[in-house]
């Protein structure tokens, strides 16, 4: 049995307040009462995680959307962060909420997973919040889309910021020759891991440590070994109790291929365990921007 369990948790949250092209979620907004629902929710899973004393957790955040924003999730953070059995609370963010609630997090443990989205945010209002979190000590990485024509902006990005942030750039995969091999190496020169994103990782019958050590958690309390396979829950963390414990088993990928790197980093035979370390939720690796 697996002492350490890494969360993704997704509630019902669908809503963002940007409007990127290449996103679904653009522009949508959820009624009051779909929020409330949603942070009763939240709250729900933040004293099931506080309850979980026998064990290391790591959470990541992974809304359909921006959370950030709204309070019960800066508030979630905060207490998550803070608990003795949570070694990572990380949340995916588009960085446009003020980051002044990072100062009352314990910045041993929270971190965020931030994306500067170009044509939704001025290049020195992004960096803003990235000082203001610089000054705080607060952990986080930056990451963009590679669109070919984004590459000096994304350049100038790095060089603003410290040298230790690590930026990574999130390939774009829907047009298989969209990169050649020259541009796949001038964007490994500001992102070294970069080559790993621009492929659809084989998984099929692959042992991976989804639905293991890593597992989903829905509003609901519904388990999922990943955010990529249609499938039944495996369980509920709510109802299932001792139960759930006997449902994270080591199982192989039914997928052909896995293209995420929320996914992919729990394949085994890529070991990216190894260049990610504790930081593997917020995307940081262990040698930090190298
Ligand atoms: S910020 Fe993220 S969730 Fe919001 S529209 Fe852009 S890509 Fe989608
Ligand atoms: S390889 Fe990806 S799709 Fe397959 S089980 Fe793991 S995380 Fe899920």
């Amino acid at each position: 049995m697996q002492n350490r369990w890494n969360i993704i948790y997704r509630g019902p949250l669908s809503s963002c307040n940007y409007g990127c092209e290449y996103c679904p979620f653009a522009k949508t907004k959820n009624s009051r009462s779909e929020l409330e629902d949603d942070a009763a929710k939240l709250g729900k899973f933040v004293d099931w995680v506080a309850n979980q004393k026998d064990r290391q957790i790591g959470v990541l955040f992974t809304p359909w959307g921006e959370a950030l924003i709204h309070r019960s999730y800066r508030e979630a953070i905060r207490k998550l962060s803070h608990l003795p059995n949570v070694y990572r609370v990380a949340i995916q963010t588009n960085l446009s909420a003020q980051v002044d609630f990072m100062s009352e997090c314990n910045l041993n443990t929270a971190a965020l997973w931030t994306t500067y989205h170009p044509t939704q945010v001025s290049f020195d209002t992004f960096l803003s919040r990235c000082r203001a979190l610089d000054d705080m000590k607060a952990r986080y990485s930056v990451g963009v889309v590679g669109f070919l024509e984004a590459e000096e902006e994304i350049r100038r990005m790095r060089n603003e910021l410290r040298a230790s942030t690590y930026l990574w750039i999130n390939a774009y995969k829907r047009d298989p020759n969209y990169y050649s091999e020259t541009d796949i190496r001038r964007f490994e020169a500001i992102d070294p891991h970069f080559r790993t994103n621009t492929t659809y990782h084989p998984s099929i019958g692959k042992p991976c440590r989804a639905g293991y050590s890593s597992f989903t958690v829905d509003g609901a309390g519904d388990t999922r070994r990943c955010h990529f396979i249609d499938e039944k829950p495996f369980g509920n963390i709510y109802r299932d109790g001792a139960e759930f414990l006997d449902r994270l088993q080591k199982r192989n990928c039914p997928n052909q291929s896995c293209g995420c790197h929320i996914g992919y980093v729990n394949l085994e035979n890529l070991e990216l365990d190894r260049i990610y370390g504790d930081g593997i939720l917020e995307r940081i690796p262990v040698s930090g921007r190298l």
